[in-house]
């Protein structure tokens, strides 16, 4: 006989829509978070308390009253919308090792060589990954990185790690009337734990590669295999206040957690647009200024007589010329940009 076992949610009733891999149903109701997975969720699913609604606000005003770059535009600054929520990350201790392989190339005298260096490491990292893969939102992915820990860890249990980076509180202890009294909204994860695990070894590789290869080397080979020794989801309060300043709408995300801010998406103002356009110029001039040169007989006669240094006085005013181009062509590009994006 197969029963079908009905879920529904402690807080209002309903029904709830789970799968098999969901271990936290957010009511598609009332928004209650229910444990599904009982034993994962005692000892694995966390939730971080969060600063109130109006101390994030008061750290906006103060942002606003503060930064440069809203002067003469503060009383246009329109708040709009201020919206909280508990953001699922899936958080894993990665212990793993890699190898890998790349060039160097050693000068002596006037010949350069490659030669070829082999590199093996471990690594033991907090890793943590959005568990929602259908909303990209690049304060969640900012978040998720500001959490992680790389080196050796020093305790042994996740949540013993995690208690040590912020302040996780068993989501057992949210009864529905505590979370009554919340005012974030909780977001479902997309997926469960299988699919984190290859999600957070992943990630682990990536941050392998970043850390451990040296800088300016030909990398031909890299390879990280591990294992997610243990992992949690954590609901982490994020804040997002939109605000409307001459017909564009914007946003500071907030950590809830520590009040930081996240990540910031503003207007470009008038005056650092021409703080950009001057510097192209001069981009300009340079680039003028270093071709000209060769335009230049006398120029030529030192470089006729320049000897053993004939070739780096060749070469100096071309290189000046392409710096001077690529300063013009970046500061460029920001003139026309009308949005900065600030982590
Ligand atoms: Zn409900």
């Amino acid at each position: 006989m197969v029963i079908i076992e009905v879920l529904k949610c402690q807080h209002c009733g309903a029904p709830l829509d789970v799968t098999p891999e969901d271990i936290i149903v957010v009511c598609s109701y009332c928004g209650y978070p229910n444990a599904y997975d009982k034993v994962f969720t005692e000892e694995n699913v966390f939730f971080v308390e969060s600063l109130p609604k109006s101390e994030i606000l008061r750290r906006f005003r103060e942002r606003i009253a503060k930064d440069p770059d809203y002067k003469g535009i503060r009383d246009k600054i329109e708040v709009v919308r201020i919206e909280g929520f508990y953001v699922p990350l899936w958080a894993g201790v990665v212990k793993g090792r890699g190898n890998m392989r790349y060039l160097i190339y050693e000068k002596r005298g006037n010949s350069t060589r490659a030669v070829v260096k082999f590199k093996k490491f471990e690594m033991e990292s907090l890793v943590c990954v959005p568990a929602r893969r259908s909303v990209y939102d690049p304060a969640v992915e900012e978040l998720a990185l500001r959490l992680e820990r790389y080196g050796y860890l020093s305790f042994e249990k996740i949540k013993d790690i995690l208690r040590y980076v912020m302040d996780v509180k068993p989501i057992v202890s949210l009864t529905p009337e505590k979370w009554e009294s919340l005012e974030l909204t909780f977001l479902n994860s997309d997926f469960g734990k299988e699919h984190a695990k290859m999600a957070l070894l992943d990630r682990a590789s990536d941050v392998a590669k970043q850390r451990r290869v040296p800088e300016d080397v030909e990398l031909k080979f890299f390879k990280f295999e591990g294992d997610v020794k243990e992992l949690a989801l954590v609901f982490y309060p994020l804040w997002k206040v939109y605000y409307d300043v001459e017909g564009g709408t914007y946003f500071v995300a907030y950590d809830g957690h520590s009040g930081r801010e996240v990540l910031a998406v503003e207007p470009v103002r008038l005056w650092r647009k021409v703080h950009y356009a001057l510097v192209s110029l001069i981009g300009i001039a340079i680039a003028g200024f270093s071709l000209a040169v060769y335009g230049n007989s006398s120029y030529w006669e030192a470089l006729a007589n320049a000897g053993k240094g004939a070739t780096a006085l060749f070469l100096l005013p071309a290189v000046g010329a392409y710096l001077g181009f690529e300063l013009a062509r970046g500061y460029g590009k920001k003139v026309a940009r009308d949005v900065r994006v600030e982590k």
